[in-house]
């Protein structure tokens, strides 16, 4: 419902007060049309048995009843600045009702990415961000949110959203203080059964994209062979450096506009990946795999021998994609200003890792500056340039993740879930480590 139309009907209020895990006695409190059940508010609708029926007129029949339930999910105006997504879109909203959401959503909060309140069907809106944040069994958000919205919280309730903990150390402590528990979305484990709620994949995905096309933009030329009757333009050269989830798509985007493509990475896994999309691989002779898929920290001498073999292909490259990433570590520096200085006149360096200090010696994240003969554009949160895209995903990616435990109304956390506990940054009041101590002893928790 849009702001400045009348608030829906709410249920009466019940209120549980939990005995011991397992939950067998009830104390039902009635308050003003609210709804809170301690550590986190379940509600439960009688019965809706008949699909036909509408909500509005289950919520009648259960009011007269005294017994409906829901969950509470609440989705923020985002407050980072230059963020433009929003943690929910109006393709998602259905499903969630359907497993027992009641939708609650901040006046304003998709209208960057051109969703206005009123394109959301089912979700009530109000422009008071503590009510919302009080209220919520669930939040849903896409960036950290601010140290104010944790207090407002209620203690138990949910987060969901990105976290970067190492970035975010008095984020973390609130959360632990409020013990809220926090499912951070970069921790979503990259196993298959996890693909549908994994949103670094989805924005990385976007991102490599957009890094092509933003290229393409900065450049003089084009990116495909033109022949015209004037004669023939070749090909441009691409190179892409770092081939994770973003490079791989950038080599797809480089490769369908027509340009002759490179990639390299330092996981030799990567070179099959890069030929099925179109490239040829620099074979640097270094192999830096790390832990879990990831790559690690190159050592002084493979650094030396890293830059050797690509010097020539930096050199020859039209515009260059950078992506490469370590986790809880700075951007590596896969070009320096010396193979910069060497780069043809008019090329250009697109940055992805510019959020983690960048890819380049003279990379300045968040900027497109000149260096010399060539053009070093590092933009910020890319998925938020492409904010449409990037918000559907990330609330399919989000939705996915909450549907392992909201079911028949009812919020349960199954710790014997490999992709919930590993994806659990706080819980209880402690931290992912301490905290899977605590959960050992109860395998499926149900949170209420
Ligand atoms: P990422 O953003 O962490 O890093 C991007 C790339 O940078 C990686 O390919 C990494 O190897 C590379 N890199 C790091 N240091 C480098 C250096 N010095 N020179 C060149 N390249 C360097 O990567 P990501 O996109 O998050 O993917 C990480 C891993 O997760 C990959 O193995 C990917 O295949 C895997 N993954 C698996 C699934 C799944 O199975 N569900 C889903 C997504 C990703």
């Amino acid at each position: 419902m849009p702001c400045g139309a009348p608030s829906l009907t709410k249920a009466p209020s019940v209120r549980l007060h939990r005995s011991l895990p397992g939950i067998s006695r009830y104390r039902f409190e009635l308050r003003c049309d609210t709804v809170v059940l301690e550590p986190i508010a379940l509600r439960t609708e009688r019965s809706r048995s008949n699909g036909s029926t509408s909500r509005t007129e289950d919520r009648i029949r259960a009011r007269r009843a005294g017994t409906v339930m829901f969950v509470n999910v609440a989705v923020l105006k985002e407050t980072q600045p230059h963020e433009r997504r929003v943690a929910l879109v109006p393709a998602v909203v259905a499903r969630l009702v359907k497993l027992g959401a009641r939708l609650h959503m901040q006046c304003g909060a998709g209208e960057a990415v051109a969703l206005p309140d009123q394109a959301f069907q089912d979700v009530a809106f109000t422009a008071n961000r503590r009510e919302l944040l009080r209220d919520a069994d669930v939040v849903l958000a896409i960036g950290p949110p601010a140290l104010g919205a944790i207090d407002e919280m209620k203690a138990g309730a949910i987060l969901i959203s990105f976290i970067y903990e190492h970035n975010e150390p008095a984020l973390v402590e609130r959360l632990l203080e409020r013990k809220i528990t926090c499912f951070a979305m970069e921790r979503v484990p990259r196993i298959s059964r996890a693909q549908s709620m994994d949103a670094l994949s989805s924005q990385s995905a976007l991102t490599g994209y957009y890094g092509v096309q933003l290229g393409a933009t900065h450049l003089n030329r084009v990116l495909p062979k033109i022949t015209t009757a004037a004669g023939t333009i070749g090909p441009a050269k691409v190179l892409v450096m770092g081939l994770g989830v973003a490079g791989l798509e950038a080599i797809a985007t480089a490769h369908r506009l027509g340009a002759v493509v490179e990639g390299y990475d330092v996981r030799p896994e990567t070179a099959e990946q890069a030929a099925s999309l179109g490239a040829t691989f620099v074979d640097t002779g270094v192999d830096a795999r790390g832990k879990g898929g990831y790559a690690r920290e190159l050592t002084a001498d493979e650094r030396l021998k890293v830059a050797a073999a690509l010097t020539k292909h930096i050199a020859a490259a039209d515009l260059i994609v950078t992506t490469a990433a370590i986790p809880g570590k700075a951007s590596p520096k896969l070009i320096s200003s010396g193979q910069a200085a060497g780069m043809k006149a008019g090329a250009v360096i697109v940055d992805l890792s510019a959020e983690g200090g960048g890819n380049c010696d003279d990379t300045v994240p968040g900027q497109t500056v000149r260096v010399g003969r060539i053009t070093i554009v590092a933009p910020l949160n890319v998925p938020s340039l492409l904010g449409a895209d990037a918000s559907n995903l990330y609330a399919h990616n989000a939705f996915n993740l909450l549907a392992l435990m909201l079911k028949d109304n009812i919020v349960t956390i199954d710790w014997s879930d490999e992709v919930l506990a590993k994806t659990m940054l706080t819980h209880a009041g402690a931290m992912h480590d301490d905290a899977a101590n605590h959960k050992s002893a109860q395998t499926a928790v149900k949170v209420a």
